[in-house]
């Protein structure tokens, strides 16, 4: 809307928008039986940025087979650049979809908001926000079409890509580890852009319930609490509200009726740990958003429900940019140094019993594989039960003010960096009374998970006299990551460098973990 004087009256009109109807995603031109390849996509980003001068097209990165990661930003920005973008002083919202790319909904979805933005609809966004959205970020992915990736999903029936990269490894599990070019891409646009907002499209597996979308907030208990109060509190309930008012679907939170035989019944979610998108960004201190359309739903449905999803994420953080940027803000700034947080954790039961939104599904043959399908039907009945829906720590430990790392731990100075950790090197040898862990014993997992057996070690802190090397790493922890610090570099953590085998030649029974701490 743009005011205009007339006369002495001011009256407002509404900009008029583009016609960009000519401007179709292949999910739309094959009646929802297909799904967007990659070249078309690009294609189809270059002429709908071309529309509007507050779009531009770049990339964040390169997947492993070297295909660029397109970025479509929105706003009143000079430039794409890292620096352009945060001198606005805007709310900085960042979408992806496809980080599974048999999970295609996300990606048709942020590619029909990015025609409606280059319309010109929604132009009033502008006034608070600048928007990145990553449409194809597993895009090597998304380029192995098959009709047997995600075979009981109901649709798109002309096939999908697969779930990991072109590496095999599931990028929904690699952001700690990060042994992908994408997640090096992704984690530096966190770095460089630092999104205030980030919100990852999924589509579900499992439970037969009633909504069109679950979604989720960080997980991790060790989550700043104005970050997750924010989310649950207000902005998630306000936006499942006004999206049951306008479309007349249920959302709520991600859930699943236990997998595990004799568990009890409840609404059970996923999982605390960092290499989950939702959790990690929660760790960096900033507001997350897991989406997860309904897999049996129509293919056609579930972009819809995610296109509503992004739609209504986008209207809440313009409308309360204030309150976005304050909660981020007051969540960065806090010191941790002392608190006691998580190295491992496990469900939390809700106070209360909570309704839950049961449905049921029918069987139909997939059409051209023969493969048998579940279809959404329209019943729904509610149900009473726990939910299990937020973690606790099982182990905690006291948040040191500082870690150690000798020059011998190179690894771990590449971590720093990629994750945007900020670190001196010390110059002289400085005699200093630390912490230091003695590893009682060490385990690793039988089973090897992305191309990793995972190790836990086990042992205690000893108060020591140490002379710290020249060109040993200090790393304070009272630094905007000083969650993420503490969960990486912990020997305990259940999802750190030690549990991804990245210090394996630094443990052995009976030895010293090669990270030293100081409390005060
Ligand atoms: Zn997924």
């Amino acid at each position: 809307m743009c005011a205009l004087l007339v006369g002495s009256s001011t009256v407002l009109v509404r900009a008029q928008e583009t016609d960009l109807s000519f401007l179709t995603t292949r999910a739309e031109r094959t009646g929802f039986l297909e799904t967007t390849r990659y070249d078309e996509l690009i294609g189809f980003l270059e002429v709908a940025t071309a529309q509007n001068p507050r779009l531009h097209l770049t990339s964040f990165g390169y997947s492993s087979e070297g295909r660029s990661l397109p970025l479509v930003i929105f706003g009143d920005v000079s430039d794409t650049s890292p620096s352009a973008i945060r001198a606005t002083g805007r709310v900085r919202v960042y979408i992806q979809g496809n980080i599974h790319a048999g999970e295609v909904c996300g990606k048709e979805a942020l590619l029909m908001m990015i025609r409606d933005l280059a319309s010109g609809r929604y132009a009033a966004w502008a006034d608070s926000l600048v928007l990145m959205l990553a449409p194809i970020y597993n895009v090597d992915g998304n380029e192995r079409i098959s009709l047997m990736n995600r075979r009981r999903q109901n649709g798109p029936y002309g096939g999908m890509g697969q779930r990991p990269n072109a590496q095999g490894l599931d990028l929904n599990r690699d952001h700690m580890k990060v042994k992908s070019p994408e997640a090096r891409s992704l984690i530096r646009l966190m770095n460089e852009y630092d999104p205030h907002v980030l919100v990852d499209l999924h589509t579900t597996n499992g439970t037969q319930h009633a909504y069109h979308i679950t979604y989720s907030p960080p997980l991790n208990p060790n989550t700043a609490p104005e970050i997750s109060s924010f989310l649950r509190g207000n902005m998630l309930p306000e936006i499942t509200r006004i999206i049951q008012e306008k479309h007349g679907w249920d959302y709520y939170y991600y859930g699943n009726l236990p997998f595990r035989q004799g568990a009890e019944p409840g609404w059970y979610t996923f999982d605390h740990r960092p290499r989950f998108n939702n959790n990690y960004v929660g760790l960096r201190n900033r507001i997350a958003i897991l989406s997860e359309a309904y897999a049996y739903a129509s293919f056609e449905d579930r972009i819809r429900a995610s296109l509503y999803f992004v739609e209504e994420i986008l209207n809440y953080s313009h409308a309360h940019a204030m309150d976005v940027r304050r909660v981020v803000e007051e969540a960065s700034a806090k010191s941790v140094v002392g608190e006691q947080l998580a190295v491992r954790s496990d469900y939390e039961r809700s106070p209360e019993e909570v309704d839950i939104l049961m449905g049921e599904t029918h069987t139909i043959a997939h059409p051209f594989s023969g493969e048998m399908v579940r279809v959404r039907g329209e019943a729904q009945r509610t149900e009473r039960m726990f939910e299990y829906g937020t973690f606790t720590a099982t182990e905690s430990e006291r948040v040191p003010a500082r870690y150690y790392v000798p020059p011998r731990a190179e690894i771990v100075r590449e971590y720093l960096d990629i994750h945007g950790i900020e670190y001196r090197e010390s110059s002289a040898d400085e005699p200093l009374i630390v912490q230091s862990f003695t590893i009682d014993s060490t385990s690793v997992s039988l089973r090897i998970f992305q191309d990793i057996r995972e190790r836990t070690v086990y042992g205690s802190y000893v108060s020591t006299e140490k002379e710290l090397e020249s060109g040993t790493l200090v790393v304070p922890v009272d630094q905007q990551l000083g969650r993420l610090i503490f969960y990486l570099l912990e020997p305990r953590s259940d999802d750190g460098l030690v549990n991804w085998a990245q210090m394996d030649a630094f443990i052995e029974t009976g030895g010293e973990y090669p990270i030293y701490r100081s409390i005060d």
